[in-house]
């Protein structure tokens, strides 16, 4: 049986980094076993869902570059969840119920009070068909819960967690259907794994006790509707909580634009993502290959994954000196080259620093004054040059050159050279940077560094 993985999200805000986590999670999930991964977008509340969020949702997706290889829409599936729905009210897994918010509310307070738990007392269960009949009659419609079997010992395996059990007794029947006829989440999100035969149900585990209620949805719905359909495999992720340990409503809102502003990769938020919570080192591995080859649920803790920007800094460093300059070309300053590309890339935390370092070549410069000696130094430096041949390696060269004439070595050979040459102490291998500055931009410098 192939893999299909679905990420699921409402689109009622813009996807953040927990929310980037799981998509990565299922698209790696089902990329490992060749399977297929779904776009599924939960938007049955058409009061919060907003179709720009849809927009930003593919489009982040696209840029993180986990295209989902089929999407779906809640909204456009109605008709599904009324069969479903038909079926299981045939089978009488759901029941009309008519309490109000306040009735409901005050009922969970009584429990409370008595220091019992808040689960419904199924009060709309023992109504008989006429006084359903006479509340309609009146004009007010229900709501509808799914029954519960209370009898049964709720079990799964969690590809995470290992062996979750719930007493059915301990939960209330959901509210699948308001009033209104909309939908809550409950009962489509289980008619849609079965229907796109969702192999594997990965999400955070503030879904574990929807899960509880879903087991038996599932159950019902197969029995009702769906014959050839198996529940599917479930997996509940730790929480991603800030630095701190906490979570963070700094996390709740940093998404794909902050990120890219900061002049992160796609690929260093993924390296991080893939493994951050797990026992497997956290790596700059810009290679997908190997991150679809490594993902194993199985060395996913337990313990909240903790979020580090700057963790995911010196990964997006590690990220871009392994990017190739086809990678980032249209990303790079008028006039930059391969060799430009290759000579600057191991001093950059991100590629837009790439402007900064390449004025170093295309100048203009400002250097330090010079100490007497030193500006002696580089008038020799700027002699020594006009004389030298630029089709070897001139870096070399020069400072063999400047060695053996006046028997500089170390720091005093290079650093006023760098410093003539680029107007900074440190930076990209000079090696690599003279011949992009070139004959001409360093004859000057050297001649005005001398004063
Ligand atoms: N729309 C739900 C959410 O965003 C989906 C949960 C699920 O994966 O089933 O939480």
């Amino acid at each position: 049986m192939t893999t299909i993985t679905r990420f699921a999200p409402s689109p009622t805000g813009r996807l953040h980094v927990g929310n980037i986590r799981t998509a990565l999670h299922n698209w790696l999930l089902a990329r490992k076993s060749g399977g297929t991964f779904i776009l599924r977008i939960d938007d049955t509340d058409a009061e919060r869902s907003r179709e720009e969020y849809v927009e930003a949702i593919r489009a982040d997706l696209a840029w993180l570059g986990l295209a989902p290889d089929a999407e779906a829409r809640q909204s456009a599936r109605l008709e599904t969840y009324e069969a479903a729905f038909a079926a299981l009210r045939a089978a009488g897994r759901v029941y009309p119920a008519f309490e109000t918010a306040q009735e409901l509310d005050l009922k969970r307070k009584i429990a409370l009070g008595r220091g019992l738990p808040p689960i419904y007392d199924r009060a709309a269960l023992s109504l008989s068909e006429d006084e359903i009949a006479a509340k309609q009659a009146e004009g007010i419609a229900p709501h509808w819960r799914f029954r519960l079997d209370h009898a049964e010992r709720i079990e799964w395996d969690d590809g995470v967690r290992g062996r979750q059990v719930f007493d059915a007794a301990q939960l209330s029947d959901p509210v699948v259907r308001r009033a209104d006829g909309s939908w809550l989440y409950m009962l489509p999100s289980a008619v849609d794994d079965l229907d796109m035969g969702v192999t594997d149900v990965l999400r955070g585990e503030d879904h574990v006790s929807n899960t509880a209620v879903q087991s038996q949805i599932f159950t019902a719905l197969i029995a009702a509707r769906y014959p050839d359909g198996r529940t599917p495999r479930f997996a509940h992720e730790a929480l991603l909580v800030g630095r701190e340990g906490k979570l963070s409503k700094r996390l709740g809102s940093l998404g794909c634009d902050a990120f890219r502003e900061r002049g992160i990769e796609p690929e260093a938020l993924l390296a991080l993502l893939a493994r951050l919570g797990t026992s497997q080192p956290i790596e700059p591995i810009a290679d997908r290959a190997t991150l679809v080859k490594t993902f194993d649920l199985g060395t996913f803790g337990r313990a909240p994954a903790k979020f580090d920007d700057t963790e995911l800094d010196r990964l997006n460093a590690g990220i871009v000196h392994q990017l190739d300059y086809a990678d980032v070309a249209p990303r790079l300053p008028e006039g930059m080259d391969e060799a430009g590309w290759h000579a600057i890339r191991p001093n950059l935390a991100t590629v837009g620093e790439a402007q900064e370092w390449w004025r170093l070549v295309t100048g203009p410069v400002e250097t330090p004054p010079f100490a007497p000696e030193d500006a002696a130094y580089l008038e020799e430096a700027h002699t020594t040059l006009a004389d030298l041949d630029w089709s070897g390696d001139i870096w070399r060269d020069l400072t063999a050159a400047l060695k053996e004439r006046t028997g500089r070595k170390g720091k005093p050979l290079f650093l006023p050279l760098r410093q003539a040459l680029t107007g900074r102490d440190h930076g990209p291998d000079m090696g690599e940077l003279l011949p992009l500055i070139g004959r001409e931009r360093a004859m000057r410098r050297l001649a005005r560094a001398a004063g």
